[in-house]
């Protein structure tokens, strides 16, 4: 039987998913790591089945072409949920959502086949995949405060949640000035199916915008991160730096420039991968020791800096002692038991008009004066001098 104008024109939506399903495929061909891309590739495609068997009407059965595109409907749901979460680290409420969906293909069977009630079977469908939507939006609250495109992508699947309510009251208020057959083929019909076709792709094109956003940032972390410490490497450190010269109005600047002792010969008496281990391992303290707002970079082979924004020369001088004791007390599985690790410090903060160069070059003249002064010590330079640590020189 030829196609009528309406299922031609319809077809567009199943159309419009199927493309953006195959540029799913192909963003996920190039991240494989980014697996949430199947399930959206899945959930596009299965959504325009679904669509696909409505419009064209196949089966013939009624009632089996009503559940069977109803159950792929649902399925594409829970899968772009699924996907959504999953990009967001979130959790997926995997049971109870796929308990709501059995329900409903339940409840959908039960108003055609015993009880023959279009307006319920709208309110079941529509509304269910509203909650299901819900649901998840519930979920992905830590996107309202992300990166731009997360936040976009939060609100557009709010919205597109929220458009079921008026959907399916639309539909049902259509649908009682006539039977279903007239309701599909209704240019009300093919409005409302537009409606989809809009929110569909706004709802794609975020998503892919989201994956470029995610392999850009992954990209660029790549860029700035040291591998063996997860520090920002020199040439971040420094960006990231500059950004905070001058300082806040009123705020000190301090930094601290650390490097660890006799590192060659840890290499030379224990190998290479020993040295890496020690490096890895001092990172992942000095990460744990500073905040936020601190930028802590490896800025040579075994020397490291953390910019310290709002943190004068005494609070950075305690922090260098911690980490010069803690380093000095920790035990490395990759070093025998006797063989401890130390590290000497140069601390001081920027002064007035001064730039990032002229700040690293006079705590690296502190850091020469802790190895002269016999290392494992933190040498430092304040006006007046704060209260004195054990291992702390004041330099002249
Ligand atoms: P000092 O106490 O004066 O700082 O002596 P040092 O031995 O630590 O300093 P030196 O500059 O003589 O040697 C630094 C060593 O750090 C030499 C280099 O092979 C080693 N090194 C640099 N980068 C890495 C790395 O990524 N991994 C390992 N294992 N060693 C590294
Ligand atoms: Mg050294
Ligand atoms: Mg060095």
């Amino acid at each position: 039987m030829p196609l009528q104008t309406v299922q031609v024109l319809a077809l567009g939506n199943p159309a419009i998913a199927t493309l953006l399903s195959l540029c799913f495929l192909l963003a996920w061909s190039y991240e494989r790591a980014q697996r949430h891309l199947l399930m959206f590739c899945a959930s596009f495609l299965i959504y325009a089945l679904a669509a696909s068997a409505q419009i064209l009407q196949l089966p013939r059965d009624a009632g089996v072409n009503l559940l069977l595109s109803c159950a792929l409907y649902l399925g594409s749901t829970l899968l772009l949920l699924r996907g959504v979460v999953a990009r967001a680290d979130a959790q997926f409420d995997a049971v109870p959502l796929t308990t709501l969906a059995c329900l409903q293909l339940i409840a959908l069977a039960y108003f055609h086949y015993a009880d023959d009630q279009i307006a319920a079977r709208i309110y079941i469908l529509h509304g269910g995949i509203a909650v299901m939507l819900l649901t998840g939006v519930a979920r992905l609250g830590k996107l309202r405060l992300g990166a731009a495109v997360d936040r976009a992508l939060y609100w557009i699947l709010l919205a597109f949640a929220l458009s079921f309510v008026p959907r399916s009251a639309l539909t049902i208020t259509s649908a009682a000035s006539g039977n279903a057959d007239s309701l599909a083929h209704s240019p009300f019909w093919i409005a409302l199916q537009l409606s989809l076709v809009l929110f569909g792709i706004v709802l794609g094109l975020a998503l892919l915008a989201g994956a470029m956003s995610d392999v850009i940032d992954k990209l660029r972390e790549e860029r700035d991160t040291d591998p063996l410490t997860r520090l920002h490497n020199r040439r971040s450190f420094e960006v990231l730096a500059e950004r905070e010269i001058p300082p806040r109005q009123g705020q000190p600047l301090s930094v601290l420039l650390c490097d660890i002792d006799h590192f060659k010969h840890i290499n030379d008496t224990h190998g290479h991968a020993a040295g890496d281990t020690v490096l890895s391992e001092f990172g992942h303290l000095v990460l744990a020791s500073i905040r936020h707002r601190d930028i802590a970079g490896r800025i040579g082979g075994e020397e490291f800096a953390i910019l310290l924004p709002g943190t004068d020369v005494a609070s950075a001088l305690h922090l260098a002692e911690r980490l010069r004791h803690t380093l000095e007390t920790t035990a490395f599985e990759a070093l025998p038991g006797t063989c401890t690790v130390t590290a000497s410090f140069g601390v001081t903060a920027l002064a007035a008009g001064e730039s990032l160069d002229d700040l690293l070059t006079r705590a690296d003249m502190l850091l020469y004066t802790a190895k002269r002064e016999g290392r494992n010590c933190v040498a430092f330079e304040h006006n007046p001098p704060p209260a004195q640590l054990a291992n702390s020189r004041q330099a002249a």
